[in-house]
């Protein structure tokens, strides 16, 4: 079938990408064109093996799928199995590593105590620094809650090298999302159910796009195409919104990342998937030592990877992480009021939605995108 013939066009083989190819395929039988400018599928979430040492790795950053939505947890386990990994982060700070969150054993080991969990609270009241009135922004928030100590320590420099911003020009609401634990508990996540994919991410995406009327276009960027495509196809667009409208209005910022891999001669490295390190003077903000993400994996002993992890303004053409600035806020609004005038285009994703979606949230979206707007519009032929 020629790329002028479908009435399903779809624009980025991530998740929100995929997961409704899938669907449109598989319960409306219709054949759908996805374009991808990458010269691979998965978008963010994409894997590959190490050809070295054969470690699985993801190349945008270690991507651990959690949730609690039961709905997502069934549909995304019809494409792959999970395996039984569970986040951990540690932080190395002044060249000690603690458990991050900060939980007990945090406050412990900095401290120099063996404070039991009914204790922390008049504990953390010694460290505290009362702000007058309410804490106006991220620092004053988190030196009332925390104290200066464990602030400068664990935040403020992280959060400086992450977002290249004064925290004090952050609200206050962003340190009350961090979690912060009076018991030993270090994980991560707390949801329901977490894992990796077994096979890795690029496997899940192949087979939620293996549906043979499913063509998948790599390396074409949709608006070199554009023209080429009916003028009535249902399009459901992942890239980004502002780019959609050829940045009329200005564009959105974005935070990026660089990625620099190593490949070391020792079995384990670092000992843990993620290691943050927060401190000023080292330039990274986390090192990834994938093979902790596949425990049931068999890999060698004398070799492993390691990656750095570096936040850099984004320049335009690798968009990772929307900032929460009251510019970028006015410019995405006027977007969507165009978007939302739009018939029979629908622009979502990370990128449509200029927002931080975890997986599970990713898929979330697709499926209600699919189960709202999409089958409404048809006479389904195959049910689920
Ligand atoms: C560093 C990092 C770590 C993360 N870790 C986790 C985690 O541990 N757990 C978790 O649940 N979530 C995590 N996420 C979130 C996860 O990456 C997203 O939820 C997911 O990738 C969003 O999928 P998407 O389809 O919206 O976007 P994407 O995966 O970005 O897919 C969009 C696709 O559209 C393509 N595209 C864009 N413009 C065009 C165009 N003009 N023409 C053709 N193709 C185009 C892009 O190439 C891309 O492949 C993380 C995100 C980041 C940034």
């Amino acid at each position: 079938m020629d790329i002028t013939e479908y009435s399903y066009v779809i624009v980025g083989s991530g998740l929100l990408g995929s997961v409704t190819a899938e669907r449109i395929a598989n319960q409306l039988n219709q054949p759908v064109l996805v374009i991808e400018k990458r010269d691979h599928i998965g978008g963010n979430c994409y894997s590959a093996t190490d050809p070295a040492t054969g470690i699985e790795y993801h190349r945008y950053g270690t991507h651990i799928f959690h949730t609690s939505n039961e709905k997502v947890w069934n549909y995304i386990r019809r494409f792959t199995s999970f395996n039984t990994y569970r986040h951990k982060v540690l932080s190395c700070y002044k060249d000690r590593i603690y458990p991050f969150p900060i939980n007990l054993a945090t406050i412990n080991q900095f401290f120099d105590r063996n404070l039991k969990p009914q204790e922390v609270e008049h504990f953390l009241n010694t460290l505290r620094q009362p702000v007058k009135g309410t804490p106006a922004n991220f620092e004053e928030q988190a030196i009332s809650l925390l104290g200066p100590e464990l602030y400068e320590a664990f935040f403020k420099h992280y959060t400086i090298k992450q977002w290249q911003v004064d925290p004090r020009q952050l609200p206050p609401a962003i340190f009350n999302r961090l979690p912060f634990r009076n018991n030993y508990d270090d994980n991560y996540f707390f949801d329901r159910w977490q894992g990796i994919p077994e096979k890795g991410y690029t496997d899940l995406f192949q087979r939620l796009l293996a549906d043979k009327k499913i063509k998948v276009l790599l390396n074409t960027d949709f608006f070199e195409v554009r023209h080429l495509l009916k003028k009535d196809a249902c399009l459901i667009y992942s890239g980004p919104i502002d780019r959609f409208f050829d940045y009329k209005y200005g564009k959105l910022s974005w935070r990026t990342l660089r990625f620099e891999q190593e490949t070391v001669d020792t079995e384990d490295y670092q000992g843990n998937s993620v290691i943050n390190f927060p401190e000023a003077d080292i330039p990274y903000t986390r090192i990834h030592e994938p093979r902790h993400l596949h425990p049931e994996k068999e890999y060698p002993k004398d070799k492993t990877i390691i990656i750095r992890e570096y936040s850099l303004a984004d320049r335009g053409d690798d968009p990772y992480y929307p900032i929460a600035a009251a510019e970028n806020q006015r410019l995405l609004g006027l977007y969507q009021k165009e978007a939302a005038q739009l018939n029979n285009v629908f622009i979502s994703g990370r990128l449509g939605d200029y927002k931080y979606y975890d997986m599970h949230q990713t898929i979330d979206r697709a499926l209600e995108i699919f189960e709202t707007r999409i089958l409404p519009q048809t006479h389904p032929i195959h049910a689920v």
